[in-house]
């Protein structure tokens, strides 16, 4: 069923029935000289000029403040990270600026900010503008002497973007669109000179996009909505009333909007999981820092078990998350060269890789988010009482950690999108899950392969139990499919289940690379934390997955069928004991005697 495939082919949500050899995978151990350079220029901007004023930018009344803030950080380049060199950027690879958005994830309300700008504000003219709206804003964007917002949502129109009612009507001379609307929600809307605003023109079924500076007029906002975190990020909600906009500000094409607002989100998922990443590192870094100064019953409270658990299980989720981030990131990038390579444009090699990896994208939103909630409970709870009080450091991390499962498409929308991205595809042919799905449906009915691997090789068990999660994945949507057919849509309870385990298998299929890899390099010694931190991982996968299977199994199967795919279920998910206590005892207590996140 499952083979290898060479990096420059493999396809997004192929990982379902491909295996991936180590050494065609990204690791972020990789990353090079300058990019760790750009790295530390990011943490030193934010220690100065973020951290020492987080209490300042969110109690600030005005606007002013997060802006200067941005244009600091255009001065130092970090604005222009994607845009292309001829317009002013630095044309960055796509993993390069994931790792920027890393970084600056710890930036609470100002990684919002600036999130918003360089990414959703200023990424659909990389993508789609033509060279007068490149050469026009691009440059300005790049630098920050104009600031970005990205106006999608709409009073009733929030997960149902498309049904917006925001109207685009050509002016009579034919040379404005008069745009007319609501806008919600809109980050950065106070500052912003340039907006990247969806209307649709005329009686349109699909939105166009318009790119929309603050001085055509016609614009007014409401006072900063009072948020439950993320404080500092300026949100506002935003009138267009008789906002004349030039015919030459049509972004792509008329009707185009919807599919760029789709596109663009792309980036913007991927990119909230590994800058989730970047935030959850630093909450356990105060975690252990917290539990290396706190002593009760006479010790420190890192030396209790419990404590010592909830650190090493941040540890674990977030290394996984990382993992996975950077190798989506890299089949992102190497789908670009090649496709340049191949002639395509630079903007269309872009935007066909994201489409290309538009899985793996959700499922890292999805899953960057709920590690980081998952992080900052588990750092409220290590602070006990003074997790509590809003004057210590995982008040703000709790609060301004949730809004992440709610924007760049919510959680649930970004489960359905997985599973009815793979299973659009599988239908029109471009991903082959159909004749693996069968294989297993056979597989259940025979009798079971009790063969060992051979241990000398590394991880051989561990891959596995990882070709069987993949059946288990294969069986449970195949028999969802054939059972349910077009009423599968409806039964988003399994749709959520299906892209629970999918995100499962892909995360730790990553990790188990990522550390197979390191370990060629460095031997099994110098890597056995690494080593523990992807044995839990896979255990609580497959734990995961078991569950999210039986969930959807019983929502849909009846008698005897449930019985043989329960039984399947079984085996697919079969792991030798691993003594999880110690495992995590020794991730936990490395990261104790460093007092810090070490990987
Ligand atoms: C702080 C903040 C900043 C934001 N910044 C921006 C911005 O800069 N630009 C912009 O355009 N927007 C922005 N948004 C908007 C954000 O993208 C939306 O809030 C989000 O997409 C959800 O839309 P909604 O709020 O209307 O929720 P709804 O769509 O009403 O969803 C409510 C609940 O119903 C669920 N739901 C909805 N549809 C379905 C379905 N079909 N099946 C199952 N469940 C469903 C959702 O998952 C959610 O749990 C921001 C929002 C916030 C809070």
């Amino acid at each position: 069923m499952i083979a290898t495939d060479p990096k420059a082919s493999i396809k997004g949500g192929e990982f379902l029935i491909k295996e991936t050899d180590a050494s065609q995978v990204f690791i972020p151990e990789e990353f090079s000289e300058e990019q760790q350079m750009i790295a530390a220029t990011c943490r030193e901007f934010l220690e100065r000029e973020i951290w020492t004023r987080l209490d300042e930018i969110d109690q600030a009344k005005s606007p002013e403040l997060i802006a200067s803030l941005m244009d600091k950080a255009g001065e130092l380049g970090l604005l222009g990270t994607s845009v292309p060199e001829e317009y002013g950027g630095f044309g960055m690879s796509f993993n390069t600026s994931m790792l920027v958005t890393e970084i600056t994830g710890a930036g609470h309300s100002f990684s919002v900010a600036l999130s918003a700008h360089t990414g959703i504000g200023t990424l659909p003219i990389v993508y789609y503008g033509n060279d007068d709206q490149k050469s026009k804003y691009l440059p300005k964007l790049a630098t920050g002497e104009w600031k970005a917002a990205y106006c999608l949502t709409e009073p009733d129109s929030g997960s149902d973007a498309n049904s917006g009612k925001t109207k685009a009507n050509l002016s009579e001379d034919g040379k404005h669109y008069v745009i007319n609307g609501q806008k919600m929600w809109i980050t950065n809307g106070g500052f912003a000179d340039l907006f990247i605003v969806f209307a649709k023109i005329d009686d349109d079924k699909n939105l166009s996009a318009f790119i929309v500076e603050k001085s055509f007029g016609g614009i007014t906002m409401n006072e900063p909505e009072h948020k439950m975190g993320i404080k500092g990020s300026d949100t506002r909600q935003i009138f267009f009333n008789d906002c004349q906009v030039p015919v030459e500000n049509l972004l792509s094409t008329r009707g185009n909007g919807f599919k760029i607002a789709v596109n663009i989100l792309n980036v913007g998922r991927i990119k909230l999981g590994v800058a989730a990443v970047g935030g959850a590192k630093e909450v356990i870094n105060n975690a252990i820092r917290y539990a290396n100064e706190r002593k009760q019953f006479g010790t420190l409270i890192s030396g209790f078990g419990a404590i010592r658990h909830k650190l090493a299980e941040m540890a674990v989720k977030v290394y996984a998350c990382e993992t996975a981030c950077y190798r989506a990131g890299q089949n992102i990038d190497d789908l670009i060269e090649s496709l340049k390579a191949s002639g395509t444009t630079d903007a269309e090699a872009k935007l066909k890789a994201l489409e290309q990896f538009a899985i793996e994208c959700a499922m890292m939103k999805v899953h960057g988010s709920e590690v980081l909630d998952y992080v900052v409970d588990e750092g409220v709870q290590v602070y006990g009482g003074m997790g509590y009080s809003a004057d210590a450091p995982m008040d703000r991390a709790y609060r301004d950690a949730r809004i992440n499962r709610i924007f760049e498409g919510t959680n649930e929308i970004n489960r359905m999108l997985t599973v009815d991205m793979t299973l659009k595809r599988t239908m029109k042919g471009e991903l082959d899950l159909m004749g693996p799905a069968m294989a297993v449906s056979k597989e259940i009915m025979s009798i079971p392969d009790f063969s060992t691997e051979e241990e000398e090789v590394l991880f051989a068990a561990e891959k596995k139990v990882l070709r069987n999660l993949k059946k288990a994945v294969l069986m449970v949507a195949g028999a969802a499919v054939q059972k349910l057919m077009m009423k599968l849509s409806e039964e988003q309870e399994i749709l959520m289940n299906l892209a629970d385990m999918m995100i499962e298998v892909y995360v730790a299929e990553s990790v188990l690379l990522r550390v197979e890899k390191q370990i060629a390099v460095k031997g099994e010694s110098a890597m056995a934390l690494q080593k523990d931190l992807a044995l839990v991982y896979l255990h609580e996968a497959v734990e995961k997955i078991n569950n999210a299977g039986r969930s959807a199994i019983s929502s849909f199967a009846e008698s005897d069928e449930m019985r043989v795919m329960l039984m399947g279920l079984k085996r697919f998910t079969k792991i030798d004991p691993l003594n999880l206590k110690d495992t995590r005892r020794r991730i936990a207590d490395a990261m104790i005697a460093e007092n810090k996140y070490i990987f």
